[in-house]
């Protein structure tokens, strides 16, 4: 398998500032045609560090690009230090330095004489046309190495990558597709998982699976590689099935979509409509499902009731039931949820109502005490969940809880 390093040049990418993204798309861009990244590295606006690092990269990587450093200022140094590694020389090319010109005669203005570095090629290069700018990007093929230079600015550097460089890698990549796909689990733990699907994934090399914890999510990656995308997916195809088969209904995603989007479809296939009273979410739970387009259908109302005296004016919540049993409460949760279903005349109504802290817990009711209900016409059900984390976490995982209990009501 081919395998390729990326170097993201630009002191701004060293500092809080700024991140280096373009790496991770190409990462996974160049993945995607079986070439894999085995390391990155980020340079500052120095000749002698990115000399060296272009050098290091060129003993050990077939495929070495960079990001960055192409503009026409005293401090965009990649062409020339990329020369300098190469032992080649930069040599004025007239034809990029005509479309240089043309592009700022287009734009009303004459070239600024610093933009004629632009047109400054590495001897042997072939010169990759920038649509969206004015710095072009380079290939070439130096000692048994493929040497690409890209823009730095995404929106130059990902169609340049996908227009020329793509079609030229994949060919040298040869007959590799790489498919990945992810598989997302809801109300169970990374350990638990791992016990459950471990004896099967570890018997295939091929497609690789990794458990990754995430926000509050297990995510099961598989990364097939076959000769075609179809093989890959059929790969894929049997081992996500048997994963399946030990997870069951805890796997709510098989292609990476989020929890907002599987409940909003099954709602909206079902032709059913949802109402929701949060507490300690504070309009979460709403805001993950309406940020899925074409929730209008299905999402009917988000109410939130932060106060006793709220849940009370607006759930119609009995003041007696919160009296005897507290706000945050089985008792109160339930009734949350049928009075925000009656109030706005839907099918289902979800409520959360907890303790996100850090303050206002007690022994009796300490921090991560989340209660979670629904209701529909027929019944009304609540969970009782004891979440570990800060403020920003617990309040995630009970959104998280929330829309889960919904899911599986409408399995
Ligand atoms: P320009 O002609 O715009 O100067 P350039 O090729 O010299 O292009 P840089 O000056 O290195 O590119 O970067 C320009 C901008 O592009 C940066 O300020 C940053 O916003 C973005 N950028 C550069 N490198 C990256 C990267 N690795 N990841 C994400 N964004 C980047
Ligand atoms: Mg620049």
């Amino acid at each position: 398998m081919l395998t390729a390093e990326i170097i993201a040049i630009g002191s701004e990418l060293l500092t809080p500032d700024r991140t280096d993204t373009n790496s991770l798309w190409l990462t996974e861009k160049l993945n995607s045609i079986g070439i894999e990244v085995k390391l990155k590295t980020i340079v500052g606006d120095d000749d002698a560090r990115l000399e060296e690092a272009i050098k290091d990269a060129l003993g050990r990587s077939r495929v070495v690009i960079t990001t960055g450093g192409l503009g026409p200022t005293e401090d965009d140094i990649t062409r020339k230090i990329a020369a300098r590694a190469m032992n080649r020389r930069l040599l004025l090319n007239e034809k990029v330095l005509d479309a240089i010109r043309t592009k700022f005669l287009k734009m009303g203005r004459a070239m600024p004489e610093i933009n004629s570095r632009q047109a400054m090629v590495i001897e042997g290069a072939e010169v990759l046309d920038n649509p969206n700018g004015t710095a072009p990007g380079m290939y070439l093929e130096h000692d048994g190495r493929n040497v690409v230079l890209l823009p730095g600015p995404p929106r130059e550097m990902r169609p340049m990558f996908e227009n020329f460089v793509q079609p030229k890698l994949a060919a040298k990549a040869g007959d590799v597709r790489v498919v990945r796909r992810i598989l997302r689990v809801a109300g169970m733990g990374e350990s638990a998982v791992d016990e459950r699907i471990a004896p099967i994934y570890t018997q295939y090399r091929n497609p690789q699976t990794t458990i990754l914890f995430n926000n509050s999510e297990i995510e099961i990656h598989l990364t097939a590689q076959a000769k075609t995308e179809a093989e890959a997916e059929l790969l894929l195809d049997g081992l996500a099935g048997q994963i399946e088969e030990k997870l069951d209904h805890a796997i709510f995603a098989f292609r990476g979509e989020k929890m907002e989007e599987v409940v909003g479809l099954r709602l909206a296939v079902g032709g059913f409509t949802l109402a929701v009273a949060e507490s300690c979410t504070g309009g979460l739970i709403s805001q993950r499902l309406t940020e899925v387009p074409g929730s209008s259908v299905y999402f009917m109302e988000g109410v939130i009731t932060y106060s006793n005296d709220a849940k009370i004016r607006s759930l119609g919540v009995d003041s007696e039931l919160i009296l005897k049993h507290g706000a945050v409460s089985s008792e109160v949760a339930e009734a949350m949820a049928e009075g925000v279903r009656h109030r706005a005349d839907t099918d289902f109504g979800l409520a959360v109502t907890g303790i996100a802290g850090p303050g206002g817990g007690t022994e009796e009711k300490p921090v991560g005490l989340v209660y979670i209900a629904l209701s529909d016409d027929a019944h009304t059900e609540h969970r009782r969940l004891m979440i570990p984390g800060d403020r920003n976490l617990i309040r995630w995982r009970s959104s998280q809880a929330a829309l889960d209990l919904l899911r599986r009501r409408l399995i």
